[in-house]
């Protein structure tokens, strides 16, 4: 039986940290109890936003509608065929345990995305990714509910427009879609993408290449790298890395021949932690928020800060940015 709950606090739910709270909030394990919260003449006409582990968002005030969380955390394996297994998993499961199913189950494909916070109902939203794979070269596909139509739709990968951080459950699905659950196709005989970085030093460390090692090193990468939400508030990658055109990498070359910059779709890119980092806010605190002193990219609550005191923050390193440099950075993170 699905249940409202009035006033909840999300400051444990997000891990920035930040206090809010959500007028009307509830938890849902399938597409029955979505059915009965939108049949409740409570939710008629509330706005509704769908938080998964919260390691996504920025609060900047109090959400004045209905607030729903995934708890389904069912995982299964459901096809295999020659070298591909295909599992499912409820949005609810915990990012990183489907990763610990894939990788101790030997089936390749995402154990570059190890270590990653959040929820599998968030990943195809964000097109997660990190050294190297994304989220989308493994998605088979994507089962959502429609509330205001109140249907169940599957999205093979192909409709889901998947781009960098980019899909559309940003675009034309946003705010018109929950996602239920993700099939994931993955491969009994994984190829290894460890050009990324460190990486391959690494995995030789441990042993050379396996999905446990890819693992393994990813984690330990990225702990000395990421500060920990549970002890430095952060959102990971507070912007996304600005893709500009050829002729304006090319003028920002001749300046910084330093300057990192790599081939993508639609023109250059560019790394955001560098452009933070040479504008000189590495490490700068300013009250009881900051970027990280080890990478220019995540801002941080220092303890005791509102969400409105980070945007502010990250308003103006952006102008900073554009003034310094002429390129302007698209936050990474949802603002509500
Ligand atoms: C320390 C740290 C490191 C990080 N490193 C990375 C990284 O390497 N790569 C990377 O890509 N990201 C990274 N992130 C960002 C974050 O982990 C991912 O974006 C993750 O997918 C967010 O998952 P979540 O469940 O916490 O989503 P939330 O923050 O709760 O939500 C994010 C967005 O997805 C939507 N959403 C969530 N669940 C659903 C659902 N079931 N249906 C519909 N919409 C939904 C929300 O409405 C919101 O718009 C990092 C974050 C932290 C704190």
């Amino acid at each position: 039986m699905a249940e409202i709950v009035r006033d909840k606090a999300l400051e444990a739910l997000n891990t920035f940290g930040v206090p809010a709270f959500a007028r009307y909030y509830a938890v849902f394990a399938d597409r029955r109890q979505l059915d009965e919260l939108f049949s409740m003449p409570e939710t008629e006409g509330l706005p509704w936003y769908v938080l998964g582990g919260g390691s996504n968002v920025l609060f900047t005030g109090d959400y004045e509608g209905l607030m729903l969380q995934p708890v389904g955390k069912r995982m299964e394996a459901v096809e295999e065929s020659g070298e591909t297994v295909s599992v499912r998993a409820e949005a609810g499961v915990v990012w990183d345990d489907f990763v610990r199913f894939c990788v101790e189950r030997g089936y390749g494909g995402v154990e570059n995305l190890s270590g990653i916070p959040g929820s599998v109902g968030a990943a195809p939203v964000q097109n997660v990714g990190a050294y190297g794979a994304e989220a989308k070269d493994v998605i088979r596909e994507v089962e959502i509910y429609l509330p205001q139509e109140r249907t169940v739709r599957m999205l093979r990968r192909e409709e889901c427009a998947f781009g960098y951080r980019d899909s559309v459950f940003k675009r034309e699905l946003k705010g018109r879609a929950i996602v239920l659950s993700v099939t994931f196709e993955l491969s009994r005989m994984p190829v290894f993408r460890l050009g990324y970085g460190d990486l391959v030093q690494e995995v030789e460390r441990l042993g050379g290449a396996s999905p446990e090692n890819v693992r393994r090193a990813v984690i330990s990468i990225r702990n000395a790298k990421l500060p920990d939400p549970a002890v430095l508030g952060n959102s990971g990658s507070f912007f996304k890395n600005p893709v500009v055109a050829p002729e304006a990498a090319e003028r920002l070359k001749a300046r910084y021949p330093e300057m990192p910059s790599y081939p993508a779709p639609g023109g250059v890119k560019l790394a955001a932690g560098w452009l933070i980092d040479r504008a000189g806010w590495k490490g700068r605190r300013e009250g009881r928020v900051g970027v990280h002193d080890r990478q220019a990219l995540v801002l941080v609550n220092h303890g005791g800060a509102a969400g409105s005191e980070v945007l502010e923050l990250a308003r103006r390193i952006v102008a900073d940015v554009a003034e310094k440099f002429g390129v302007e950075l698209e936050l990474e993170v949802n603002v509500l």
